[in-house]
């Protein structure tokens, strides 16, 4: 009689165990599933803005290439893999801390500040640098330059991987892997007219964007 009694509270208290034990993990990888991102997340930053003109020609300011490339950028932001988050879309001036906080609130796996030049001396209409860091720690910014230089060369424009001896305060301050390009422009009204039309804004951009597909591939 007493048997058949403890049996069914065992079973019971064996059941409350395992239900225990099984909701503990569920839980717990439901709330890692939260944390862990399935996007590789890409800070696209259209450098100065605002007040901030950046380099200027008689023709052109630098933020006004800067953000068109970027919102260009977003026009093709499609791949499912790859969130693009922008630190500007539209002439507001950012301070450098608020864009590197931007890039930690996003957990970003990349940082891409895009700036422009204007040059007399280029052999070319334009040509692409890509900055990084010289710091022999950062590897994984000098893959990811070598990528994109790769890609950007694939659609038939001019560029090289450069280094730098002091990083810019925002690549120094993102501490996720970072890279500058620096788009250069042969700096004659018409070389300007030229390559800041939106067909060419938009092949810069594309050659910007599989590059970060490639890189999305790699890392
Ligand atoms: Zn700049």
């Amino acid at each position: 009689m007493n048997k058949s009694i403890v049996i069914p509270q065992m079973k019971n208290i064996r059941y409350l165990i395992i239900l225990l034990v099984s909701s503990v993990i569920v839980l717990s990888f439901s709330s890692y599933k939260k944390v862990v991102k399935t996007k590789f997340t890409v800070i696209l930053d259209a450098g100065h803005g605002g007040n901030d003109f950046g380099s200027k020609s008689d023709w052109i300011s630098e933020k006004d290439i800067n953000l068109k490339i970027v919102q260009e950028l977003r026009s093709l932001d499609k791949n499912p893999n790859i969130q693009l988050v922008y630190t500007r879309l539209n002439e507001q001036d950012i301070s450098i801390s608020e864009r590197a906080e931007m890039v930690a609130m996003n957990h970003a796996d990349l940082l891409i500040s895009i700036h422009s030049n204007f040059s007399e001396q280029l052999s070319i209409p334009q040509d692409f640098k890509i900055l990084v860091s010289k710091d022999s720690s950062d590897v994984k910014s000098k893959k990811y330059a070598n990528i994109l230089a790769e890609s950007i060369k694939k659609m038939s424009l001019q560029t090289k991987v450069n280094f730098m001896e002091s990083p810019t305060l925002l690549l120094k301050k993102s501490g996720v892997p970072s890279l500058m390009i620096e788009l250069r422009i042969r700096e004659t009204e018409a070389d300007i007219k030229t390559q800041t039309n939106s067909k060419a804004i938009k092949k810069i951009a594309k050659s910007i964007y599989s590059g970060i597909e490639a890189i999305q591939n790699d890392h």
